[in-house]
């Protein structure tokens, strides 16, 4: 931590609607679990934004000077179609119309997740919990909360959501409010209950299935989250996220059965904080919409991945935040201005910041960033820190790199070149490009503009485009 890294730390916690000050269970750390993804198919970017968003917060915890451990999940198993227990297992549907092996799709699309992980910069957790290693503490939980709270009918085992005081309070629901677009499960006392154990149905074999006390199956998705979280992280533990969508319908689950299993009124995290959607308005988010948008998506159409980090971070976590290519393109200016803007101090001996000027921007940041993660602040305030001239280089460098610490956008590693992604649809290669440029910038030093035009029209034809008189801004790009 930073001496500027001393506003507290204020949250919003989505189970009191409100600003709070972030206190630790255990002194000094802080233990993060982020609902990770269900791995039957690529990660759109809209998930990426909730990593983005967990990373964030995990960065500033550590920032903020707490020793973080980080836990996300990998569901490999359990996640139905519908959240709220209707519908098929994701992966096993994947399988059946993949004809391929469970386990396969499940590691594919866990490395798939990965490299998006590693492409936005996103650090490694302490844990990445993998469902299907947490079955036998499933089963485990599950044999303890059974008998308060939970009733077996032919398809599985179900929580009983009026066993527990207030359940749906995370989302402000009861147990029958909200609920009337799921499709009944046959015999379930109230729409909200849930599947803890989903049996295997008579005459039928799943890829994945287990023995338990109430037959060969599979567990029900929301369990996994409430086991894995205590067993790598205690209970309580500090702060658990996830999308909006999961305030609906998953927490309020996992609420529910950690306080059954707890015989308290503990929710199982001091903090519930929620990361508001990516739209796309023309439907390429949706997972079923062919070529939708993946990270790998933009990188193939020209994006360097950071681009879209930056983009996340322009917008405040909790509000929506619309996806389009100009947008991302906007992004991409703004970080090559950030890069450019950063290189001189990149090899700077750094010194610690003593220039009121930059202790002030410090301070600033620090309180933009303990303001509920205020990113679209803290963003301006970083770009004053590279704009900053006629300043000690070193104590420049220390600065720009606390606060690229905690954005993550590898300002002093990086450099503008790398920003430059070529296109997988491209025809013509960047040396060719780089040639043409050359020769246009001879035409136009001799004032021959009619070669400097061609050369410009016929880097048009091959899809480039060229940007004249902004040093600071791209030189070309490919156009597609
Ligand atoms: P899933 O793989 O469907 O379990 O989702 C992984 C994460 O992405 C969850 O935390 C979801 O809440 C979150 N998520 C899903 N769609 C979006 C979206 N459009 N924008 C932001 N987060 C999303
Ligand atoms: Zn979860």
């Amino acid at each position: 931590m930073t001496d500027a890294a001393t506003s507290p730390l204020k949250l919003f916690n989505s189970l009191t609607r409100s600003l709070e000050v972030f206190q630790p269970v255990h002194p000094g750390e802080a233990r993060v679990y982020s609902c990770g993804p269900t791995v039957y198919n690529y990660p759109h970017i809209g998930n990426m934004r909730a990593y983005v968003f967990a990373d964030t917060l995990g960065r500033t915890l550590s920032y903020k000077g707490y020793k973080l451990t980080h836990v996300i999940n990998i569901t490999d198993v359990g996640h139905l179609t519908d959240d709220a227990d209707a519908g098929e297992d994701k992966l096993e549907k994947a399988a059946a119309e993949k004809a391929q092996s469970i386990w396969d799709i499940a590691r594919h699309y866990t490395e798939a997740y990965w490299a998006d992980v590693k492409a936005l910069n996103i650090r490694q957790p302490a844990h990445w919990s993998i469902a299907t290693d947490y079955v036998p503490q499933m089963i485990e939980f599950a044999k303890a909360i059974a008998d308060k709270h939970c009733y077996e009918l032919e398809s599985g085992l179900y929580f009983d959501t009026t066993t527990v005081a207030d359940y749906g309070r995370l989302a402000r629901h009861g147990t029958d409010e909200g609920e009337s677009r799921i499709d009944p499960v046959d015999g379930k006392r109230h729409p909200a209950d849930f599947a803890i154990w989903r049996k295997t149905p008579p005459g039928e074999t799943r890829q994945m299935e287990w023995d338990s006390p109430w037959g060969r199956g599979a567990p029900g998705w929301h369990l996994e989250c409430s086991v894995m979280s205590e067993a790598l992280l205690g209970f309580p533990f500090d702060i658990h996220t996830g999308g909006i969508d999961h305030r609906e319908i998953h927490h309020p689950n996992e609420i529910a059965q950690n306080q059954a299993h707890s015989c308290s009124d503990a929710s199982g995290a001091r903090f519930w904080m929620h990361n508001n959607f990516l739209v796309e308005r023309s439907g390429k988010m949706s997972k079923s919409s062919g070529e939708f948008l993946r990270v790998q998506l933009l990188i193939d159409r020209g994006y360097h991945p950071l681009a879209y980090r930056l983009m996340c971070l322009q917008a405040h976590y909790r509000s929506e935040l619309e996806f389009s290519w100009e947008g991302l393109g906007a992004a991409l200016t703004r970080l090559k201005r950030l890069v450019m803007a950063a290189a001189p101090v990149r090899d700077a001996e750094p010194a610690e910041p003593a220039d009121r000027r930059l202790t002030d921007l410090l301070g600033k940041f620090d309180a933009a960033m303990s303001d509920d993660l205020n990113t679209p602040v803290a963003l301006t305030l970083l770009e004053e820190a590279a704009a900053m001239k006629k300043i000690d280089a070193g104590q420049k460098r220390a600065t720009l790199a606390a606060m690229d610490a905690v954005l993550g956008l590898d300002l002093l590693t990086i450099e503008r070149s790398d920003l430059r992604v070529r296109p997988k649809a491209a025809t013509i290669a960047a040396e060719e490009i780089e040639a043409i440029l050359v020769r246009r910038k001879e035409a136009r030093a001799a004032k021959d503009f009619a070669t400097s035009d061609e050369l410009r029209d016929a880097l048009i034809a091959a899809g480039v485009e060229v940007m004249d008189g902004d040093p600071l801004g791209w030189d070309w790009r490919l156009d597609n």
